[in-house]
């Protein structure tokens, strides 16, 4: 039988309690902050209502003063409360500042633009939200309106219960994270000075795909480095009745047909080798096996095929690089003068780009090949360090909203926000509340929705989360 018994809240003074199970199973907790629960809800719906896609018509500033709006309403200073304009979007910082000045804030980072979505390729408008069968629906519901009201709501909840922090807290929105990341790098030069950065774009639950019930939860340290490099051959050229030994397109299919069979060496780091071992219970048995064999030994070959062959584990085991454009020639019968392709690479932690450039015009081998590194927008980071004050509160949170869940690190395949802090040798995690069926994460897709059962629990998670990292 399940058993559910109530103890105060983990923050001294606070009237709230969080409900935890003292068996095994799962246990509905009944509303606790049944204000925050609403208002995370409302405000996601009124932001998912706000178009804020990069280009014409970004609705990304309104979404700022619908968000600037909250958090005055519910205890910040105004003048602790800063938008940004930057070209067609921008920016929000909002400070809660600590009663010790002397101590480095934390900051909740998260973002307001979204994907674009096409409302005539979606079953509902993306731009109006609706709950249906208990999910939210909408453009954002998942990646990542939802969770950043969640965050808001919480931070309010716990003005309202009188809780003081000790360290300021900062919670800030990018205004371009989906595309450009400018806004992005302005926030993390700005808050450069942080002690540890909470992403709550990335991490995150997992619910079971038969019972629903959560099933584990990753917490992210690491993510792959973005990195676009530019292959030219050029060539003299002439008529096509009078072919030459060389030939711009030739030379450079057979540069990239050698990329194609050139795998980078596959390794692991802390983070990794945890998570394999971790996650291999939740995979069918070859998988598994795989991970666990190749956390044990990067260089298992068998390992290595099984998660190679396998495009959700290839990306985990070492640096990708694909071709992803092409273009060439010039005329149906000339000689082609020119041939360009852009090979996309995701980069294991801690390699530069330029050692990756450089291993690729070793695999080439043809110098007749120009290679150009042409990245916009993305730095090289290495994974964040485990700190042991915020595993251990991440541990008591979640402890204290689904206990018996597994919490385990994970690296990110793409790039997130965290990645401008970590060039700043600011530790950052990826530690959203928010649980999910993977055979339901439509973040950037078609009909995304997240479960509403989510926001209550990611409340309390929040409320038991942020006293102990502001101590
Ligand atoms: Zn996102």
């Amino acid at each position: 039988m399940k058993v559910c018994v109530q103890i105060r809240s983990l923050f001294a003074g606070a009237a709230a309690m969080v409900t935890v199970l003292a068996a095994t199973g799962v246990c509905a907790a009944p509303a606790q902050h049944p204000l925050a629960d609403e208002q995370a809800l409302d405000l996601a719906k009124k932001a998912i209502a706000l178009r804020s896609v990069a280009g014409p018509g970004n609705q990304t500033p309104k979404v700022a003063e619908l968000y600037s709006a909250a958090l005055v309403k519910g205890g910040f200073a105004p003048s602790d409360v800063t938008i940004t304009p930057d070209g067609d979007t921008a920016y929000l910082i909002a400070r809660w500042p600590g009663l010790d000045p002397a101590l480095k804030p934390i900051v909740i980072s998260g973002h307001m633009d979204v994907v674009e979505a096409k409302p005539s390729d979606w079953k509902r408008d993306p731009f109006k939200p609706v709950v249906e069968n208990g999910y939210l629906f909408g453009r954002g519901a998942t990646d990542m309106k939802l969770d950043g009201t969640i965050a808001i709501a919480s931070l309010i909840e716990l003005k309202r219960e009188g809780f003081k922090p000790r360290r300021t807290i900062i919670i800030e929105f990018s205004g371009d994270e989906e595309t450009a990341m400018k806004t992005s790098a302005a926030i993390a030069d700005k808050l450069s000075n942080a002690d540890l950065v909470l992403n709550i774009d990335g991490g995150g639950g997992v619910l079971n795909e038969q019972t629903g019930a959560p099933e584990y939860f990753t917490w992210q340290g690491a993510e792959k480095t973005y990195a676009d490099f530019q292959l030219t051959v050029t060539n003299p050229g002439g008529h096509s009745s009078e072919p030459r030994s060389t030939n711009a397109i030739d030379e450079l299919a057979t540069a990239l047909l050698r990329i194609h069979d050139y795998q980078f060496k596959p390794e692991t780091n802390d983070l990794t080798r945890t998570y394999f071992n971790e996650a291999a219970k939740y995979e069918d048995p070859a998988t598994g096996a795989a991970m666990k064999a190749f956390a044990a030994n990067p260089a298992d070959a068998k390992a290595i095929a099984t998660l190679t062959a396998n495009p959700a584990t290839i990306g985990k085991i070492g640096t990708t690089c694909v071709v992803t454009m092409i273009s060439g020639g010039h005329a149906l019968n000339a000689l082609p003068q020119k041939a360009e392709a852009n090979i996309n690479c995701r980069i294991f932690p801690g390699h530069p780009r330029s050692a990756i450039m450089a291993e690729l015009q070793t695999v080439a081998n043809d110098p007749a090949v120009q290679f150009k590194d042409v990245t916009e927008g993305s730095v090289a980071t290495a994974a964040s360090p485990v700190r042991p004050d915020f595993t251990a509160a991440v541990k008591t949170a979640m402890a204290g909203v689904y206990p018996n869940v597994p919490i385990f690190p994970s690296m990110a395949s793409g790039a997130s926000d965290s990645m401008w802090f970590r060039y700043h040798d600011v530790p950052s995690y990826g530690a959203s509340p928010v649980f999910i069926k993977e055979s339901e994460d439509f973040s950037h897709g078609l009909d995304e929705r997240t479960p509403i059962s989510t926001i209550a629990p990611a409340i309390d998670y929040y409320l038991a989360l942020l006293p102990l990292l502001t101590k």
